[in-house]
């Protein structure tokens, strides 16, 4: 396997070996800084309307891709001008990730875009679903205000009311040491919803198909190499799920490395239909950090039973 994955424990041994006399070797440490896809963003501290500088139209790109922005005129989707389009949609991104909308792309903003993260875009079809889950919920006698900040996709994409057993299986692929880690994400949705999740024999038909693959794999969103986007997942009822093959996984919180059972979770809620959340702590967050690990948390669960309706 070209992917690395690794183990706490086999991380330790690392560490010893590295910590040998030949001090160069340290070089090659997973915690190493990597350079990212989205490092291009730090180039544009402080940009504003009117500014024209070389990194703009990888802006553009970065924020087509994850939904905030579609140019009629397709000039200006790969030119440099920082224009009106492009100040409005720095203002919906920093809605979305609680910071002030300024429309500048000030230190808050280069920090959340940098971030890996999934790829689904966090709009879909040009509606910004992230906002627009205002809700009045009843409490005894008074109405209490909650923004619950889950989305789905668009037209609520869910699976059919009968269909609460899912199965699924790894493509031939799959590490073997990979597929526990998300084993227990299954087994996390499950204790969690009205879903029940077993897996099949790679040969077997499944609902929900999991692999790793590398920058173009012919579903139209190609992976990036290291850094930036790590996995994505489609809306019911597709069910596929793929890692990207070149991050560096790890079962556990391992400093460098990103989590694949975190990332299992946040993906299997695509998988049942939920969007990306604007509550930091959700597993439904988009961004996620290397060496970091999450759980469900409730505007996940509240989520899908919104969109279940139960
Ligand atoms: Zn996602
Ligand atoms: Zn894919």
């Amino acid at each position: 396997m070209a992917f690395k994955i690794f183990h706490p424990i086999s991380f330790i041994v690392l560490i010893f070996i590295l910590l040998a006399p030949i001090g160069h070797a340290r070089r090659s440490t997973p915690s190493d800084r990597k350079s990212s896809p989205f490092d291009f963003i730090k180039k544009l501290e402080g940009c504003h309307k009117g500014n024209n500088t070389k990194e703009i139209h990888e802006l553009k790109a970065y924020l087509e891709q994850f939904g905030y922005l579609k140019y009629q005129n397709k000039t200006h989707a790969t030119d440099d001008d920082f224009d009106d389009i492009l100040e409005s949609a720095i203002k919906t991104y920093q809605k979305n990730y609680h910071i002030k909308p300024s429309g500048i792309v000030d230190d808050k903003t280069i920090s959340k875009m940098t971030t890996p993260r999934c790829g689904v875009p966090d709009i879909v079809n040009g509606t910004n679903y992230m906002q627009s889950r205002d809700k009045k919920h009843k409490s005894g006698s008074s109405n209490i205000h909650t923004v619950s900040h889950y989305s789905f996709f668009p037209g609520n994409l869910r699976w059919p009311s009968s269909k609460t057993h899912l199965t699924y299986r790894f493509l031939p692929n799959f590490p073997n040491n990979a597929m526990a880690p998300v084993a227990r994400a299954f087994q996390k949705w499950d204790s969690a919803t009205h879903f029940t999740f077993a897996q099949v024999q790679t040969n077997q038909n499944s609902d929900l198909v999991i692999a790793f693959h590398r920058r173009d794999h012919g579903d139209g969103s190609p992976f990036d190499g290291p850094g930036g986007v790590l996995a994505h997942a489609f809306a019911p009822t597709n069910g596929r799920f793929h890692y990207d093959a070149d991050e560096t996984w790890s079962i556990g919180p391992v400093a460098g490395a990103f989590d694949l059972e975190t990332l299992a979770l946040h993906e299997i809620g695509h998988l049942l239909g939920l969007g990306h959340s604007s509550v930091n702590a959700a597993i439904m967050f988009s961004g996620i950090g290397a060496g970091q690990i999450k759980n469900l948390h409730d505007n996940d669960i509240q989520g899908i039973r919104a969109l279940y309706g139960r």
